[in-house]
């Protein structure tokens, strides 16, 4: 595809003048056009710049830019749509390329890169022959412009914020992404980098004086490593196939590149930033070659400074400094980055990309750890060591705020923790309504440490353990008896309460690093309840792990994910009953489980009033049930704004499961995200659930709520919100709801 190496181009981490100048070179010979400028959007001046251009190979950026309005090419922005001229100097309207190219191109096709509806830069290609501007040439450069909208979006983004670092580098900053854990802290940024990603890496002065002797022998460890691969590859593929190893080793031993990285060690700079910097260097000078052997050298270059990099890492013991406040930084933080923090010791979670609903996100809401993720161009080396300030109320963090900013935040982190400590005396009252109508609050557990956080809440019960986590923390299916262990402690933490365990619920975004296969369309594929019906031995060794572990507990409940038809839970019945069967016959006393169904499909919703029948409670999986009824993936960024689990269309639904429940004399709960959020749960109450599972970190604010209110003022908040057309009008309403009744510090600190 000819687009492809033009927009990988783009996707370099140079400067974008640079980036965009190998761009309108690259272009003119992949789309074989005279000439190619381009231009981008000056959001503030209301202009666009001339960025690069062949017609001028020494433009400094700033020094073109046209209005809108004033040029030809303004029509593309004006109206979002490509614009052809066969014989320019016959157009109604001057161009400055006219000027540029001295009237000697006569032909033009200039296109728009929009992103989210905003003209973001023009590409213009000039060419001698009107004739070539074939309706291939015009598609493809469509495509192409199409496939810019991201990665321009973002270098332009980047660079923004580097001039602005650049220009003002004490200065305040802030910078905006999606919540993925609601709270506000402040402290000390700990950037975590992730190696595959060299240009992450810091620049920093010498960290001990003990770099060179780790360089060295991390050097040799790979040089031992390559010269294995080389052996093994000349032997399976023959020499041929191995000289790339041989370029390694070659490269390696070089003074280009061992000897560059030992004198700015020499210099003073930490071991880490002086390899970054040798190997782009040299990977710089390979791409601007126009051989395409030298631009793979580059990736190359970089290959091997990953390779010296991992070897450092498994030499360096792991004992990062985290201060007393962290705050972790990271182009994707994940569970484990989080999981090496030392207790106690981390304030809040930064991350480039990830969704709020990985695992990082539940592992936050878990450590009730406020996380701001999704941030565009988040400059990583640029605030590690700073302060910091994350309001995850509003999605934002600030870098080096300002004293009158920093104070005011301060008042409202000690008015949060406040909150905290009157919260916690809510912990063993009832959770009822003013007019004491009673809602049970279980909570969600998914690891084991999230047990002693749902007994020091109240809860009462386990609402949704997530069984899948062992699963993943394991390179092989935990035994039975592995898996029992496991199902007892939870059982047994709350002995006279329910405990609600699903049973594997893998697949789509939940993999299982020994049992994966790749998939197009993995939500819509082999998940939950789909893939164990076909594996059954794995379901019904869980399910007898289950059952033995309820042995002098008997408040076992099983939970069945992603059901979808009627088969399947006849199905699932009739192994739950085999493996009941076989316990008895072991010798196990114990009674029938009881056995639910998650609603999280549409079709489980049409079908509600016939499954109900076949079980004893419903759960609704509110996460998965938002995806598959706005049809919008729950981990794609790209979409997320389109998210909510307040939809109109959300509302309906679950009010209509309510009353099917209710019909049938049906227990139902609700143990998706949106249980435990306080700004729901009037609407829920009034719908009528009596039952809510959520993270234990969010169970007393729900309490709080509960205790404020009456059944009739819930019953109100859905009459009222049921007429409302838009998820935003829900939110304001909602939001002012719990403002008007003295509970918006629930969702925003500050507020009473
Ligand atoms: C849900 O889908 O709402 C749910 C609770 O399950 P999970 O988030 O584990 O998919
Ligand atoms: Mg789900």
């Amino acid at each position: 595809m000819l687009w492809q190496p033009l927009v990988k181009i783009i996707e370099l981490k140079h400067e974008l003048d640079v980036v965009l100048s190998m761009f309108a070179k690259e272009a003119c010979k992949v789309l074989s056009v005279d000439a190619c400028s381009v231009f981008i959007l000056d959001e503030t001046e209301h202009t666009y710049t001339l960025s690069a251009s062949t017609l001028v190979p020494t433009l400094r950026s700033g020094m073109i830019y046209i209005s809108a309005k004033d040029d030809l090419l303004g029509k593309v922005a004006l109206r979002e749509e490509a614009l052809i001229i066969t014989d320019m100097s016959k157009a109604s309207s001057y161009s400055v390329l006219q000027t540029l190219s001295r009237n000697r191109l006569q032909s033009l096709l200039a296109a728009p890169v929009v992103h989210k509806g905003e003209v973001i830069a023009i590409i213009a290609l000039q060419l001698n022959d009107k004739d070539k501007i074939t309706e291939s040439l015009q598609t493809d450069v469509a495509t192409l412009c199409a496939n810019l909208s991201l990665p321009l979006n973002r270098a332009i983004h980047i660079e923004d914020v580097s001039e602005q670092i650049e220009d003002k580098p004490q200065s305040p900053m802030y910078f905006d992404g999606v919540s993925a854990n609601d709270g506000v802290q402040k402290g000390i940024a700990v950037a975590r980098y992730n190696i595959t990603d060299i240009e992450e890496i810091p620049d920093k002065p010498t960290q001990s004086d003990d770099e060179e002797r780790l360089f060295i022998s991390a050097v040799k460890d790979v040089k031992e490593s390559l010269e294995e691969m080389l052996e093994r590859v000349t032997l399976l593929a023959g020499s041929e196939e191995a000289q790339l190893f041989e370029a390694y080793l070659q490269m390696i031993d070089s003074s280009r590149f061992y000897d560059a990285i030992i004198g700015y060690i020499r210099q003073g700079i930490w071991l880490q930033s002086a390899i970054k910097r040798v190997v782009i260097e040299q990977a710089t000078l390979f791409e601007q070659m126009d051989e395409p052997y030298f631009v793979e050298r580059a990736s190359d270059i970089r290959d091997l400074g990953k390779r010296i990099l991992l070897a450092l890492e498994n030499k360096i013991l792991k004992k990062s400094h985290y201060a007393v406040d962290t705050v972790l930084v990271a182009s994707e933080v994940t569970a484990s980055m989080i999981a090496e923090v030392p207790k106690g010791r981390l304030k809040a979670i930064i991350s480039e990309h990830g969704s709020s609903y990985s695992h990082a996100a539940i592992l936050a809401k878990a450590l009730s750890v406020p996380f701001v993720t999704s941030i565009k161009a988040l400059p990583i080396s640029f605030i590690d060591g700073k302060e910091v300030i994350v309001d995850a109320y509003v999605g934002r963090i600030y870098i080096q705020p300002a004293k009158g900013l920093k104070s005011a935040y301060e008042r409202l982190i000690k008015h949060e923790s406040q909150k905290a400590v009157e919260l916690q005396a809510l912990k063993d009252l009832s959770s009822t309504t003013i007019d004491g109508h009673e809602i049970t609050l279980k909570a969600n557990v998914g690891l084991i440490a999230d047990l002693d956080r749902a007994l020091s809440q109240g809860a009462a019960g386990v609402g949704l353990y997530r069984s899948e986590i062992p699963f993943m923390i394991r390179e092989r299916f935990p035994s039975e008896d592995e898996q029992r262990i496991i199902y007892q402690q939870i059982l047994s933490t709350f002995p006279n309460k329910p405990a609600v365990l699903r049973t594997l619920d893998v697949g789509a975004d939940k993999t299982l690093p020994y049992f994966y296969e790749e998939e197009q369309n993995p939500a819509l594929g082999w998940r939950g309840i789909r893939m164990l019906l076909d594996q059954s031995n794995l379901f019904l060794m869980q399910i007898r792990a289950m059952l033995k572990a309820s042995l002098h507990h008997d408040n076992l409940h099983i939970l069945l994910p992603m059901i979808t038809t009627i088969e399947e839970v006849k199905e699932a019945k009739q192994l739950i009953r085999q493996a009941y069967k076989e316990v008895i016959e072991e010798g196990f006393d114990i009674d029938k489980p009881r056995i639910g169904i998650m609603i999280e499909v549409p079709a489980a919703v049409v079908l509600a009033e016939r499954l109900i029948d076949l079980i004893d409670f419903v759960s609704i999986g509110s996460n998965d049930l938002a995806q598959y009824i706005l049809a919008v993936d729950r981990t794609n960024e790209k979409v997320a704004n389109l998210y909510n689990q307040l939809h109109p269309a959300m509302i309906r639904t679950l009010y209509h499961l309510v009353k099917v429940a209710k019909k049938h004399n049906k227990e139902i709960s609700l143990c998706g995200e949106l249980g435990g959020n306080p700004i729901a749960t009037a609407l829920l109450v009034g719908m009528g659930f009596d039952s809510l599972s959520m993270n234990a970190s969010a169970l007393l604010k729900v309490k709080q709520v509960l205790r404020s209110v009456t059944k009739k003022q819930c019953r109100n908040v859905l009459k009222q919100v049921l007429k409302l057309a838009t998820t935003d009008e829900v939110h304001t309403y909602l939001e002012n709801f719990l403002v008007e009744n003295d509970l918006g510090g629930l969702i925003r600190a500050g507020i009473n």
